[in-house]
């Protein structure tokens, strides 16, 4: 049950920092719809953005007696877990209609946003080897002849449906298309690398260590899939769809998820 007299206490302005947070955590533009929030008027950039509360800092006698049984985050109104940023619209719908259903629905966006903004941040400073980067960077250019010549996995080989259950069925299909595909072309890549010069060994066991920390922190399968393939891109600036073949290739490698409980 929320204790409104210490949970609800008066308004405070977000610090410059704590801005930024909030900016951060939704990628700068409204989490609800999309809206971008630096906008024009009249040929000038003004902000299109407000920092709403998700659980009222003062709630009507109404909101008390509908939101009295409800989640809360942090220890106070004006903790940031309590604050999301949001275009102005939907901001003044949240506030107009509030319910118990669109309360748990922002409450939720708003874990969702800052879980992985707190993931991303947790594998940032862990570098990638540079060898990855060049084998990201030769899936990106290798030609469909090319393709059509390479050894290819057998299927009863896979192991992604073994690590991935029905609930993320699109994300497991296309990680068994892309492993089928290039696998086995990725695992000579890495062998072809002169010797002495890189440890797969190591390699793997930095991309564990990564996976571990992300599905400690609480993230999903589909969440953690997306960050890793972020860090990828970040840290190599190779192009996307690469990167996201690459974490599927540590996925069937054993390194990224666990075999599924029977
Ligand atoms: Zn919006």
């Amino acid at each position: 049950m929320v204790n409104f007299d210490t949970y609800c206490i008066d308004r405070r302005n977000p610090t410059p920092s704590e801005y930024y947070l909030y900016l951060e955590e939704v990628d700068s533009c409204c989490p609800k719809c999309g809206a971008p929030f630096s906008i024009t008027k009249a040929g000038r950039y003004v902000k299109g953005c407000e920092i709403a509360h998700v659980f009222p800092n003062s709630p009507t006698p109404a909101e008390k007696v509908m939101l009295r049984d409800v989640r809360t985050a942090g220890v106070n109104s004006e903790d940031p877990l309590n604050k999301i940023a949001l275009c102005h619209n939907c901001h003044k719908f949240y506030d107009d209609n509030k319910s118990v259903e669109l309360y748990n629905e922002m409450f939720d966006l708003k874990a969702a946003k800052h879980r992985a903004l707190e993931a991303k941040k947790l594998i940032a400073d862990k570098n990638i080897e540079s060898e990855i980067s060049k084998i990201i960077n030769r899936l990106g250019i290798i030609s469909d002849s090319e393709i059509g010549e390479l050894e290819k996995l057998e299927y009863n080989a896979l192991k992604v449906s073994e690590k991935i259950e029905d609930k993320y069925m699109l994300m497991r299909r296309r990680i068994e298309n892309e492993v089928l595909l290039y696998f086995t072309f990725i695992r000579q890549e890495f062998s072809n690398l002169p010797y002495g010069s890189f440890s797969f060994d190591t390699m793997a066991f930095n991309i564990r260590h990564a996976y571990c920390m992300l599905r400690d922190k609480g993230l999903d399968k589909k969440e953690i899939y997306k960050q890793m393939t972020n860090w990828f891109e970040r840290k190599t600036g190779c192009d996307v769809e690469a990167c996201q073949i690459m974490v599927s290739f540590f996925v069937q490698d054993c390194e990224i998820y666990e075999e599924l409980s029977k």
